[in-house]
């Protein structure tokens, strides 16, 4: 998705906003100003038709005050460097808001998977994990999946990893199959804390029940967090892929739209339902809007059209600043990102103790555990909105700031 806004430049407003709030050390604001580390490659790779391309990886490291550097890894021919930056800050954010020990990371690869074959997919990964395996590990760097990457490859890398390592380290990434490490309730989980977020929210600003949602996005994220919210008795009136978007407004079966566009590849067409394109659903008539999708989709040309009463993120940076500033005025609440999808990375968490413990738990002990995190996460983000008497993302990055530097300050800075 071409976009000219740099979401480093919103990550680094979104910084700046909450160190004045904070008044934070002008030492530690400029640590944060950039990352620990950042790892650019060339990742060469034998196509199924004997030639040779190269694609380009990132992996950025960008604070590890609080734990070893973790986030996810990207696949998009759209990936660059102010983006996995701007993904990796937001991460060091994300895991002190939900409160797992974890510093921020993210990668991704500058390719478009759809026309890649398996093996050819196969190979990509393995590559990358070659030339980046000496600076990631259990204790230094754990990536996971993001935008069009999947168990099956995190799977690959870590089969990859140790056999470089020269033994079995489960713990070296997050997301794996079950069958190899992965944890019960992880493929779910971004969509379960988001909607325990939404039930919160909801509950807050006193929401009706049956309340209406339109989500952007129908991946691993958008999915699973619109059956969810569907089970908990919202109304889930629209749903988009890249291609374009349904609405019904008496309802969408969840579970038979995904069906749907598993049969035919996109969820236009499904019975009952009138096709949108993803700029009209963003400005549906709805009580929640939800972009589950990519960043940069809420900006100042169709913030002042959006008609929900409150906005849920769960896409990484789906709304820029000056989008977030025309909310505000409008006094249509934002429910950030780096609170409302961190239930993918707590999850993660449990999968890495689970590893390196070697002691498993049922699905309903991780969804316990989590569901423990987002309540903790949502009550001390509230708490923080209240004393500032701010909005909701600045009082995220306050929770988050504080904590980092905190242990910042605890390592000697
Ligand atoms: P995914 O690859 O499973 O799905 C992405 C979805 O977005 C697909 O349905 C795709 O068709 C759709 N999409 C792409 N471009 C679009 C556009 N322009 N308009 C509408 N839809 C579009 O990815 P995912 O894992 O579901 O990630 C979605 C978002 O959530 C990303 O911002 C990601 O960083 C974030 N996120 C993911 C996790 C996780 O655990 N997977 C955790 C936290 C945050």
């Amino acid at each position: 998705m071409p976009s000219k806004i740099n979401p480093f430049k919103s990550a680094m407003e979104q910084l700046t906003n909450a160190a004045k709030t904070l008044n934070l050390d002008p030492v530690i604001l400029s640590l944060l100003k950039n990352p620990e580390r950042i790892l650019n490659v060339s990742v060469p790779v034998r196509m199924d038709d004997g030639s040779l391309k190269v694609f380009e990886g990132f992996r950025v490291q960008y604070n590890s005050a609080r734990g070893p550097y973790k986030g996810g890894l990207r696949y998009h021919p759209q990936v660059n460097m102010d983006e996995v930056k701007a993904l990796a800050f937001w991460m060091a954010i994300k895991n002190a808001v939900v409160g797992v020990p974890y510093g921020g990371g993210k990668g991704g690869i500058a390719v478009d998977p759809k026309k890649l074959s398996k093996g050819e997919l196969e190979r990509v990964s393995r590559k990358f994990i070659d030339l980046i395996y000496k600076n990631i590990g259990p204790q230094v760097d754990v990536p996971a999946p993001d935008v069009n990457t999947t168990p099956e490859m995190m799977g690959w890398m870590v089969d990859e990893y140790s056999k470089l390592v020269g033994r079995l380290e489960l713990g070296v990434i997050t997301g794996k199959p079950l069958s190899m490490g992965g944890s019960a309730g992880r493929e779910e989980a971004t969509g379960f804390g988001g909607v325990a977020v939404l039930k919160e929210a909801a509950n807050h600003f006193k929401l009706k029940r049956g309340a209406t949602v339109a989500v952007q996005g129908f991946g691993n994220v958008g999915y699973f967090f619109a059956l969810l919210a569907a089970k908990a008795g919202f109304k889930v009136v629209a749903v988009s892929d890249s291609k374009s978007g349904i609405y019904s407004p008496k309802g969408l079966d969840v579970f038979k739209v995904h069906e749907w566009k598993k049969q035919m590849g996109v969820v236009a067409g499904y019975p009952g339902s009138a096709e949108v394109s993803n700029e009209k659903l963003l400005q549906l008539p709805v009580d929640v809007l939800v972009p589950a999708a990519l960043e940069n989709q809420i900006t100042d040309k169709n913030a002042r059209k959006i008609k929900a009463k409150l906005v849920l993120e769960m896409a990484n940076g789906p709304t820029t600043p000056e989008a977030d500033r025309i909310l505000l005025r409008r006094k249509i609440p934002v429910v950030p990102d780096v609170l409302s999808n961190s239930g993918g990375v707590a999850t993660s968490y449990l999968e890495w103790t689970q590893n390196l413990s070697g002691y498993y738990w049922s699905r309903e002990e991780v969804l316990k555990k989590l569901t423990a995190y987002m309540a903790d996460a949502w009550k001390n983000v509230l708490a923080e909105r209240e004393k500032h008497n701010t909005d909701f993302r600045n009082a995220a990055f306050i929770l988050a700031i504080q904590r980092i530097a905190r242990a910042m300050k605890d390592r000697g800075a």
